[in-house]
């Protein structure tokens, strides 16, 4: 009866290790090769008689020879089921010389003689490669990229994740995901982690926060981040790729900034027209009164009051010219029509009517090419007067003024500048200029309310188009601006 189950249970063994997808190896105490199955044969390249009775170590590459039969012992004095050569890349040899990767199973088997190991091995060459082809997308990708496994380890990284964090490869791998992720955030993120890996799903991460990383450096990095989980033979992992959002912040950051510009300067503009608006009477009854005094009471007033009274008048008229200036200034680009206007002729007019101006300051200005452009005249000619008489302003008083004005016209937009050789502007001082009121002057050195270049950049917008300057202190300003080429 004994014999015969010990029959059926030999035959069931050998039957279940036959069939078994991998290679099995049965090895003695002696580190003898006992039984080999059929995948073994198809594996290695050995006829099972070939192997039958020969140490184990022949299907091993020799450079291991001297430290195998140590360990096998060491197996057979504490035998237990494990994976054999935990966290080494393990090799076999075929019988033609060539080595393939591994991967093995070990299980001790009490039989009546004496203790066997099985060995289950598996070929792992194609989940190499397969890795391998994965390491390569991975690393070509344009973003960083980093593999975390599931209890949060690091297990890749690629070349632009080194170059986002500031770490070494060496340094990340193993390592818990929470050190690239600033403190306050690790306790939660651990959660976010385990919550991800029980519904893992492609997903942008943080949806509605702002995300940061850290950097080796202890700097923090705003970033984006897109989780995807992947299946492994090493279970589920997912692969985060981070991308660095500081430049769109930045972008983000001026836009705001030069909104909010915008909108102080829309109502400090309401505030101007109401203030000079208001200011118009007043100052008209200072001027009338001025003007009786000097005319009906010439004959009375002695000498001072005769030049306080003239002190008055002319400190009205400039107010007045100033609170005219604010109303233009507040009303422009009202009820305006564009017209069709040559742009070279009308600069030459302009510069015509300033002739005063030009020539008493010698100034010699080169008109070189200007386009004709759907535009609102006056506007356009204010401006040019604007930039003509800052120009001459500004000159440098030890040479003589040069003004070029000059344009760049393309199928959408022209370009014009208008270009001089005088004192300069530190490129600090940009945005400032063309915000009302802003000079960098006192009004001793060079008169002005700092109403001009606003005026400019007002007049510019209202007919769709761009103004900037480009300029540094003692080296002459190019003032530029867009008018769109329209054809109607
Ligand atoms: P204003 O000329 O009345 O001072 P603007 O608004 O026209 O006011 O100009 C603002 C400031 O920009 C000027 O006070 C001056 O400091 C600077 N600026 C403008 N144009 C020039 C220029 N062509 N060269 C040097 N600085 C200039």
């Amino acid at each position: 009866m004994s014999n015969r189950s010990g029959i059926h249970s030999e035959l069931t063994f050998q039957m279940i290790v036959e069939s078994a997808p991998n290679a099995i190896v049965l090895v003695n105490n002696d580190g003898k090769i006992a039984y080999a199955n059929n995948q073994t044969e198809k594996l290695f390249g050995y006829g099972r008689s070939e192997l039958i009775g020969q140490t184990v170590e022949v299907l091993i590459p020799p450079r291991y020879h001297e430290r195998h039969p140590g360990f096998r012992q060491m197996f057979f004095h504490a035998p237990s089921v494990r994976a054999m050569g935990a966290g080494r890349e393990l090799f076999a040899l075929r019988k033609d010389r060539t080595e393939f990767p591994i991967e093995i199973g070990l299980n001790p088997l009490v039989t009546t003689g004496g203790t066997l190991i099985l060995a289950s091995i598996i070929d792992i060459t194609e989940r190499k490669k397969a890795d391998e082809r994965f390491r390569l997308v991975v690393n070509s990708a344009p973003n960083a990229m980093v593999l975390v496994n599931q209890i949060g380890k690091i297990s890749l990284v690629n070349n632009e994740a080194k170059k986002l964090f500031g770490y070494e490869e060496n340094e990340m791998i193993g390592n818990t995901l929470e050190m690239l992720i600033p403190a306050r955030y690790r306790t939660a993120h651990v959660d976010f982690r385990n919550s991800f890996l029980s519904r893992p799903q492609t997903r942008p991460m943080g949806i509605g926060r702002e995300l940061f990383a850290l950097r080796k450096d202890q700097k923090e990095i705003p970033v984006e981040i897109g989780l995807n989980p992947i299946e492994t033979a090493d279970g589920i992992m997912v692969l985060a790729s981070v991308i660095d959002i500081t430049e769109r912040k930045k972008q983000e950051e001026a836009i705001k900034r030069q909104v909010e510009l915008e909108i102080k300067n829309r109502e400090l503009e309401d505030f101007v027209y109401i203030a000079s608006h208001d200011l118009q009477e007043p100052l008209r009854t200072m001027s009338n009164f001025a003007q009786a005094l000097e005319e009906d009471y010439a004959a009375t007033l002695d000498d001072n009051a005769r030049k306080y009274v003239d002190a008055i008048g002319k400190a009205a008229t400039r107010m007045h010219s100033l609170v005219r200036a604010l109303l233009d200034f507040s009303l422009l680009g009202r009820n305006k029509k564009l017209v069709h206007t040559d742009c070279r002729k009308l600069v030459e007019e302009t510069i015509a009517d300033m002739a005063d101006t030009v020539n008493s300051a010698g100034a010699v200005i080169t008109v070189v090419d200007l386009p004709s452009l759907y535009v609102y005249e006056t506007e356009l000619r204010r401006l040019f007067q604007n930039l003509i008489s800052n120009a001459i302003k500004f000159r440098k008083k030890e040479v003589p003024c040069h003004i070029v004005i000059d344009s760049q016209t393309t199928d959408d937009k022209c370009r014009m500048s208008v270009s001089d050789n005088g004192i300069g502007i530190d490129p600090k001082h940009f945005d400032r200029i063309f915000q009302i009121f802003q000079r960098l002057h006192s009004r001793d050195l060079y008169e002005g309310y700092g109403i001009g270049l606003p005026n400019c950049k007002k007049i510019v917008g209202l007919h769709g188009g761009e103004m900037w300057v480009e300029s540094a202190a003692g080296a002459g300003s190019t003032f530029y601006f867009t008018i769109p080429n329209l054809q109607q």
